[in-house]
């Protein structure tokens, strides 16, 4: 086609879209392309939209269509238009079809199911690609068979060829004569997924359709209809697809869950799950940390690598404990605090929330989720007398509560219950009886938490308070008969 050596030069405001089919959950590469699409929009002062591709109607479900939009919710991309469902535009969809057929652009096809099998069996035979022959293309109306039903197929170019210009892939050059005259319209009236699609973006005013790359292939074809209905092209951008750190496809098996799985289960901030999926492809020099107004100022599809970029759940997982340090405490209780309730076996009330919220500074540095930041806070809740596990049980041996008796003394006597004279009256015990202060922080640390691990210790009998400390250690003393 003559227009199709030159790339487009869009001057249309700029106009993105994300198109899901809600088969299943917005999973991890989904998320990544809406990302993309956001941020392009807003580094142009454009828009980006959001069109539901529910057009299989045995696949798509409304709790998929749930899931998706509240994923994108969580992650901060919402359209800036309520989302286009495809399914309930199907007669516009039907009507470019007809109005393809009335311009030449599209003819009735009346081969049958049998005949069509007869010629993929022929063709496979031969050992030939499986396309549809044109039958129908040049053939006299006059002969269609009276009342049978047809199908309308595209009459797509057949000499030349077709480059996209790809923005990541480049330029990809395909002969016209491997594109079949493919199925606009089915015989029930019903448009097909690839008509869909070009006529939403075109009613949309989509400009850059930015999409994974297993979509390419699409693009060709739809390209055809584009063009035969004389409608300004998009510019494409076909995004290196993502995979697990093994260098396959990325399935479940690499970590590849729905987006509410790394939110519910792993415990991820949105903010780190979209820093992370913005560098899974996507580089502006050694950036690591970017926030989401730096990324809309960098964003570019020159920034898109070619190659399929490799999931990595550790890298994740860093960038989450690096958000979670960054976090407002005051959020970080809240967020954890369905957790905390379902841990301890009761709701938090005011006073506990306080407590958290407290606490907070002392647990972020030490996390790398919202599970583990959960773990470490309920010390704070348990009821007297706290529970010790199998590891804190083997730190209190006769020496160890013989030496948590005398720091139970020491530290009852501080004048003023802060970490720094806590630390100052256990630093006293330890060189009394000529003991490094950890000798004494670990029993301590076993007392007043029932675990081996937590806090530094001077943090937890701050937060814990001078009463409830006390309480602590005098219910292990008694235990334990000193
Ligand atoms: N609905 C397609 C998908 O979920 C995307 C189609 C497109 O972006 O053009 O893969």
């Amino acid at each position: 086609m003559g227009a199709s050596t030159e790339a487009p030069v869009e001057t249309r405001p700029v106009v993105t879209r994300f198109a899901p089919s809600p088969t299943g959950f917005l999973h991890i590469g989904g998320a990544r392309t809406a990302l993309f699409n956001y941020l392009f929009a807003r580094h142009h002062g454009g828009r980006f939209l959001l069109r539901i591709e529910d057009t299989d109607r045995a696949r798509s479900t409304q709790p998929a269509i749930d899931a998706i939009l509240d994923g994108l919710a969580w992650l901060g991309l919402e359209g800036d238009e309520p989302p286009v469902f495809q399914f309930a535009r199907a007669a516009r969809h039907a009507e470019v079809a007809h109005q393809m057929l009335a311009a030449g652009h599209a003819y009735k096809c009346y081969a049958t199911a049998e005949e069509l099998a007869e010629l993929r069996e022929q063709q496979r035979a031969a050992k030939q690609p499986l396309r549809y022959d044109g039958r129908w293309r040049d053939r006299d109306p006059a002969e269609a068979p009276e009342g049978a039903p047809f199908v309308i197929r595209l009459k797509a170019e057949r000499e030349g060829e077709t480059t996209i210009h790809d923005r990541v892939q480049g330029a990809v050059t395909v002969k016209n004569a491997e594109l079949d005259d493919m199925i606009l319209l089915r015989s029930d009236g019903t448009p097909t997924y690839m008509l869909a699609v070009v006529v939403d973006d075109h009613d949309m005013g989509v400009t850059h359709v930015i999409r994974g790359d297993d979509h390419l292939n699409n693009a060709f074809r739809q390209l055809g209809i584009i063009r035969a209905m004389g409608w300004p092209e998009p510019v494409y951008a076909h995004v290196p697809l993502i995979h697990g750190a093994d260098g396959a496809k990325l399935s479940k098996r690499h970590g590849a869950l729905g987006v509410d799985a790394y939110r519910d289960d792993l415990g991820i901030l949105p903010e780190a799950l979209n820093n992370y999926l913005l560098r899974l492809g996507w580089g502006h020099g050694d950036a690591e940390i970017i926030s989401r107004d730096q990324a809309i100022e960098w964003f570019d599809l020159a920034g898109v690598g070619r190659s399929p970029s490799r999931f990595d759940l550790k890298k994740l997982e860093n960038l989450n404990g690096h958000y979670i340090r960054e976090a407002d405490p005051a959020r970080l209780a809240e967020l954890i605090r369905p957790r905390v309730d379902a841990l301890i076996g009761r709701p938090l009330g005011d006073a506990d929330m306080d407590l958290l919220r407290r606490a907070m500074p002392v647990l972020q540095p030490r996390a790398k989720d919202l599970a583990e930041l959960t773990g470490a806070s309920t010390f704070l809740f348990r009821t007297r007398p706290i529970d010790v596990d199998e590891a804190a049980a083997s730190l209190l041996d006769t020496a160890a509560i013989a030496v948590l008796a005398s720091a139970e003394q020491a530290i009852a006597s501080v004048a003023e219950w802060n970490a720094p004279a806590l630390e100052a009256a256990v630093r006293e015990v330890a060189e009394a009886a000529g003991l490094k202060l950890g000798k004494v922080a670990q029993p301590l640390r076993a007392a007043l938490t029932g675990r081996a691990t937590s806090p530094g210790i001077f943090d937890v009998l701050a937060l814990l308070g001078r009463e409830e400390s006390l309480g602590r250690l005098a219910d292990r003393l008694a235990q334990t008969g000193v």
